[in-house]
C-alpha cells in the first residue's frame, strides 16, 4: 500500500491500482505494443452504454430484492471472429429457453446475461505447462496468446487486445441488430421476462490494461463506468480485498460480481464487499459462489450471515461448475452433471432456510452439442467425452445438460 494510498486525500481514477499489487497479468513482452494497443483502445468506441448499464444494475437491484432471477452463461474462453458470433447467438438462443422455463416457474422476471462479448482472458494456476516434452506457457486467453501448442505462440501479444475488442464490438453489433430485429416469440408470456431486452453481457475484468483503456465518462453524472461491458466480475484468484482488481472495480458505476470460492475467509469477504459496495445499495454487488457440491451446505450459511450482518444487499448467485472440475484418467478435464445439480440444488436449498432469496446461476454452456461434461443422454460416459471436446478452457454444459441443471434447480423447493 502506497503513503498516497492511506491518505484521506486519495481518490480513485481508472488507473490507481497500478500502485497496488496486480496478480495473473501477462509479463508483455514488448512495451512498445502494449503502449499502443492501450492507446488504440482508448481511442475506441464504447462497447456499451451508461444507460444500459444503469439498466443492468436495477434489474440486478430486483434480485437482490427476491423479485426477480439472474442467468449468466457462456464459455470459459470465447473465440475470436465469427466463431465468437456464431457462439453468442447459440447462446442467447439457450438462455432464452432456459430464462423463459424459469420464469414460467418461478413466476418472476428473468434476467439473461452471457459470459460473452469479452470473455477472452484467462487466469491460471500454472505459468508453463509440458505438451509432447515441451515446456511452454499456458494458454491465458485469446486477448494474450494462442492455444495452439507451440511455444512461439503461446508469448503474450498486446495486439491480440485489440483483435479481442474488435471481436467484441462485432458480437455486440449482432447482439443490437437482434434487440432492434423482429421479436416474434421472445417476450414471456405475461411480460414479466427481461427477454425482450435481449441480452446482456459480462465478463472477468481480468486484464486491467484492456479495462482500464475502456473506462469512460457517463456524461450525465460525470461518473466512471466501464464501456467494455455491462457486468464485469472478479475471479477467485483476485479477489483479494488489497488487490488491484478489487480497487480498479470499486470505482466504476457499473454492478459488479465476485467469485467466492471454498477457501474464502468471511473477514475477507466481508472486506470485499465494503471496498465494492460501501454505500449498500442493492444491485451493486453479486457474490457468485463456487464451492463445490459437497461442501456447499457447510460453507455457504456463515458466509451468508456475515454478508447480512455487515449490511450488504447483494444478489446470492450460484456457480455450480467451477467448485467441481475432475480429470479423468486420461488427463480430460470435465464436471460430472450429478455434482453440478447438486451444488445448485443444495445452494438454493440452503438460502430458502436461512430466508435469503436465491438470486440466480452462472453456468459455462456452449448452445451447441458438445461433450465436455459427463452427463444426460449424450454423454454417458468418459470415452465420448473427446467426440465434440471444443472448448479453449474449461468444459461447458450442452443445452441438454444445462435443461436438466435448471430443472434441478426448480425441483428444489423455490416458491
Ligand atoms: C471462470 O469463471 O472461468 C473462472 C476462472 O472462475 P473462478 O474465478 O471462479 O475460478
Ligand atoms: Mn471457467
Amino acid at each position: 500500500m502506497t503513503a498516497a494510498r492511506s491518505s484521506a486525500a486519495w481518490e480513485w481514477n481508472p488507473s490507481t491500482w497500478r500502485d497496488l499489487v496486480v496478480t495473473h497479468q501477462p509479463d508483455w513482452p514488448d512495451s512498445c505494443e502494449l503502449t499502443r494497443a492501450r492507446l488504440r483502445l482508448a481511442s475506441e468506441p464504447p462497447l456499451t452504454s451508461p444507460e444500459d448499464v444503469r439498466e443492468v444494475r436495477q434489474a440486478l437491484a430486483e434480485a437482490a430484492a427476491g423479485r426477480a432471477y439472474v442467468l449468466q452463461g457462456g464459455d470459459c474462453a470465447e473465440p475470436f471472429g465469427v466463431a465468437a458470433r456464431r457462439g453468442a447467438l447459440a447462446k442467447d438462443k439457450i438462455l432464452g429457453v432456459l430464462a423463459e422455463r424459469i420464469s414460467h416457474a418461478m413466476d418472476v422476471p428473468v434476467l439473461t446475461i452471457g459470459r460473452l462479448a469479452g470473455q477472452f482472458a484467462k487466469p491460471r494456476s500454472e505459468p508453463t505447462e509440458v505438451i509432447d516434452g515441451e515446456v511452454m506457457p499456458t494458454f491465458r486467453g485469446l486477448a494474450v496468446n494462442s492455444p495452439l501448442p507451440v511455444a512461439s505462440q503461446r508469448v503474450p501479444d498486446a495486439r491480440r487486445m485489440v483483435t479481442a475488442y474488435h471481436s467484441a464490438r462485432a458480437v455486440m453489433d449482432d447482439l443490437a441488430r437482434r434487440r432492434t430485429g423482429d421479436h416474434h416469440g421472445r417476450t414471456s408470456r405475461d411480460g414479466l421476462s427481461w427477454r425482450h431486452n435481449g441480452m446482456w453481457v459480462s465478463h472477468e475484468a481480468l486484464l486491467l490494461d484492456y479495462e482500464e483503456a475502456l473506462v469512460r465518462v457517463d456524461p450525465n453524472t460525470g461518473g466512471w463506468y466501464l464501456a467494455s461491458t455491462h457486468f464485469p466480475w472478479i475471479g477467485e484468484r483476485t479477489r483479494a480485498a488489497d488487490g488491484a482488481h478489487v480497487e480498479f472495480l470499486s470505482g466504476i458505476a457499473n454492478p459488479v460480481g465476485c467469485k467466492i470460492g471454498p477457501d474464502a475467509v468471511l473477514d475477507e469477504v466481508v472486506a470485499l464487499c465494503a471496498k465494492l459496495d460501501p454505500e449498500r445499495r442493492p444491485g451493486r454487488l453479486t457474490l457468485i459462489c463456487r464451492l463445490g457440491a459437497h461442501r456447499v451446505r457447510t460453507l455457504l450459511p456463515p458466509l451468508v450471515r456475515a454478508v447480512r450482518d455487515a449490511g450488504h444487499p447483494v444478489v446470492w448467485m450460484c456457480d455450480p461448475m467451477h467448485g467441481n472440475t475432475r480429470t479423468t484418467g486420461t488427463g480430460v478435464k470435465t464436471r460430472h452433471l450429478d455434482d453440478i445439480t447438486g451444488e445448485a440444488e443444495a445452494f438454493h436449498e440452503t438460502l430458502h432456510e436461512l430466508g435469503e432469496w436465491p438470486g440466480g446461476l452462472h453456468l459455462e454452456l456452449a448452445g451447441e452439442d458438445v461433450t465436455e461434461c459427463l452427463g444426460g443422454s449424450g454423454v454417458p460416459d468418459e470415452t465420448v467425452l473427446p467426440r465434440r471436446y471444443t472448448s479453449l478452457c474449461d468444459p461447458r454444459l450442452n443445452n441438454e445438460q444445462a435443461l436438466l441443471t435448471v430443472e434441478g434447480v426448480l425441483r428444489s423447493g423455490l416458491p
